[in-house]
């Protein structure tokens, strides 16, 4: 009952029903083009158009097939609107306009196209000639038609410029979904081990010439074992997450958090030094623990052990050692009775330590 009444009304500007001779199409083809339209926004045409009765006519052509023109009188103008961030990636050029022609438009857009940002471009033009069209083409130009162009002619190859674009679209969006699917952990959606470590690589590196201290803090969920058998894996899974969640809603967007290992997490936190990391390693595990996790109608109190190591603003700190150090004080946190915060200076003396209600 709701749709009809939303199909008509969106119908009015897609198919212009009040001009007479548009009012004359057919109820079921408004429907299907309306349909269309809801599925996905129209694709933008930029149309550089000197000729008012050329812009008047591939306008309303473009507005009929499902296309929203974007109108440019000149080539300058042309340009302005092709060097936004939002540019339309269908171009439809005419070869003689004020300003830049169209064969100069073709050489910019393709000097200025980036990786996975083709525009494809159709030269509408009176020049009729083969060296002419070879001229076009040869600047970047993908298609060429002459006027006075056939509708259908010109549909057509519009509807090829716009299925290349598609699959430009869903080509790129498939690399950037493998991308993430190669940096980031499946489960928890924060980085994977590879890319942490990377990342702690790049920060040290950053560190070394900014002469800036690094804060790391290696986090690890206390009897996690005892989750899984208490409460089954699903639960274990739902507690990594929630982990992870908290872990990450308390980062500034230059820290980064990785899951290390399987209940073991990494943080990375730039511009700290011992003393601001041993207080936010504590924020964090506070954070943790205060609240119960609960997932499938199950609450389980979940705590985490964290070591922390810093490496020093003079630099010389290779990950190694930084990790290794982290572990150690890591190792010892789940000595002294877990839910707590420790850092060792060196292999046998705590200086540093932060813990939960219960010293043990
Ligand atoms: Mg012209």
């Amino acid at each position: 009952m709701g749709k009809r009444p939303l199909l008509c009304v969106r119908s009015i500007p897609v198919t212009n029903v009040t001009e007479k001779s548009r009012a004359k199409r057919g109820q079921s083809k408004k429907i299907a083009d309306v349909q269309v339209m809801l599925e996905k926004p129209a694709m933008r045409v930029l149309v550089a158009e000197d000729s008012v009765i050329y812009q008047r006519l591939v306008g309303n052509c473009l507005r009929d097939w499902g296309f929203s023109p974007i109108m440019a009188k000149d080539g300058t103008e042309a340009w302005q609107v092709l060097r936004r961030p939002d540019a339309p990636k269908l171009v439809l050029l005419d070869w003689v306009l004020p300003g830049l022609d169209g064969i100069e438009l073709c050489r910019r857009i393709r000097e200025a196209s980036s990786e996975g940002c083709y525009s494809y471009i159709i030269v509408l033009t009176g020049k009729s000639g083969q060296k002419e069209m070879l001229e076009a083409m040869q600047a970047g130009a993908d298609d060429y038609i002459v006027k006075p162009f056939d509708e259908p002619a010109l549909r057509a190859r519009l509807s090829v410029g716009k299925r290349i674009l598609d699959l430009q679209e869903e080509l790129v969006s498939a690399r950037e979904s493998m991308r993430h699917a190669a940096t980031h952990d499946g489960l928890t959606g924060i980085l994977n081990r590879r890319e942490v470590m990377l990342a702690l690589a790049r920060e040290l590196e950053r560190a070394k010439r900014d002469k800036k201290p690094v804060g790391i803090i290696l986090a690890d969920i206390d009897h996690f074992k005892n989750v899984n058998d208490t409460h089954g894996h699903l639960h274990g899974d739902e507690a990594l997450k929630e982990v992870a969640h908290r872990l990450r809603s308390r980062l500034r967007v230059y820290d980064a958090v990785g899951r290390y290992g399987g209940e073991e997490f990494l943080l990375i936190l730039p511009g700290c030094d011992l003393m601001n990391t041993i207080i936010r390693a504590d924020d964090l595990r506070t954070h943790i623990a205060c609240l119960p996790i609960t997932a499938s109608k199950i609450s389980s109190a979940i705590t985490v052990s964290m070591g922390v190591a810093v490496a020093s603003e003079a630099g010389g700190t290779d990950v190694e050692a930084l990790l290794g150090q982290a572990d150690r004080g890591l190792y010892l946190a789940k000595k002294n009775g877990r839910n707590r915060v420790e850092h060792l200076e060196d292999e046998s003396v705590a200086t540093h330590s932060r813990s939960g209600t219960k010293e043990h």
